[in-house]
């Protein structure tokens, strides 16, 4: 799927399905929106953004950390082959694997849990996709991500974070660019913040 078809494809999502009743009037908004339990769904911008860095293709296999609405997930089992999401809050995984499913989404498998140690028993991933802020770039993370492969993951204290570019090269190496600067909820547990 090149650029102009992905940006058909996000266009075409109604973001109002994956917001609460009572938010969903604001779904045009290019803001983050609460989905309840103090979490958000992103800036839909950021999202056409974080995809198009991580530059999935369709044969990818991708994990993605931060669950929430589902929105993101939903454009990543779009343009991949499979996606494993995880997410801390069991309500709100619940919420998007009935949003998802409702969109005909089966090549997605959910786990509630602690995404800040990955999801090391499908390692590894040809692409990591974070939605929450990490304190510093988990290690459980690039272990689990494939040679060649791209993280996209915003990293640094909770008011502001660098959104940072990660790629693991032919030999193995790590190389780090940083994006600009975002604000994202927090990436808690073990390698995040405290809970
Ligand atoms: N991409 C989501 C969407 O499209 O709706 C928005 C994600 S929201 C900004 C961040 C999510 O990360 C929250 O749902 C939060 O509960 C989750 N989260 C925070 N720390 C986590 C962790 N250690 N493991 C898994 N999920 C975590």
């Amino acid at each position: 799927m090149d650029q102009q078809e992905l940006e058909t494809f996000f266009r075409s999502l109604d973001r109002s399905f994956f917001l609460e009743n009572d938010m969903k009037k604001h779904a045009n908004i290019d803001q983050p929106l609460p989905i309840g339990f103090g979490q958000t769904i992103s800036q839909p911008s950021l999202v056409l953004e974080m995809t198009l860095l991580l530059a999935p293709e369709k044969d990818s296999k991708v994990l993605e950390i931060g669950t929430g609405s589902g929105f993101q997930t939903a454009i990543l089992a779009k343009l991949a082959k499979e996606v494993f999401t995880v997410e801390r809050i069991k309500e709100l995984m619940e919420k998007a694997k009935k949003r998802l499913e409702a969109l005909n989404f089966f090549n997605v498998y959910y786990k509630v849990g602690d995404g800040s140690k990955g999801l090391p028993e499908n390692a590894p991933y040809d692409r990591i996709m974070v939605t929450a802020a990490a304190r510093v770039l988990p290690d459980e993370l690039v272990n689990q991500l494939a040679t060649g492969g791209r993280m996209v993951i915003p990293i640094g204290p909770p008011n502001l974070q660098e959104l940072k570019l990660i790629t693991k090269t032919a030999d193995g190496g790590i190389h780090m660019e940083t994006v600009e600067m975002v604000r994202f909820v927090e990436l808690k547990g073990q390698y995040g913040w405290k809970e």
